[in-house]
């Protein structure tokens, strides 16, 4: 697998621990076990397309079930947001 930054074939798939702010602006989530890759030379990194996609579902999933912290499988299981029942 190549790396996106260097394009060196010296990447391998694994996980990494994140936090992301909520929709509030003022909290923060941690979500474990986001898909990531590390490279041997530019590190543990976690790419554009996932980060998006945990951005996108911290704001429209309702979280309220879940602590401060959750994992990415939990993430994207958690019900979407009834976006008619906020005021
Ligand atoms: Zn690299």
């Amino acid at each position: 697998m190549e790396c996106i930054w260097c394009n060196e074939d010296k990447v391998r798939e694994t996980t990494k621990d994140g936090y992301w702010i909520m929709p509030d602006g003022a909290t923060s989530v941690q979500i474990l076990r986001v898909p990531a890759l590390e490279c041997v030379d530019c590190g543990l990194y976690i790419e554009d397309e996932i980060n998006q996609t945990v951005e996108d579902r911290v704001y429209s999933s309702d979280l309220s079930k879940y602590p401060n912290v959750l994992t990415y499988e939990e993430l994207l299981k958690a019900p979407m947001l009834d976006l008619f029942k906020l005021k």
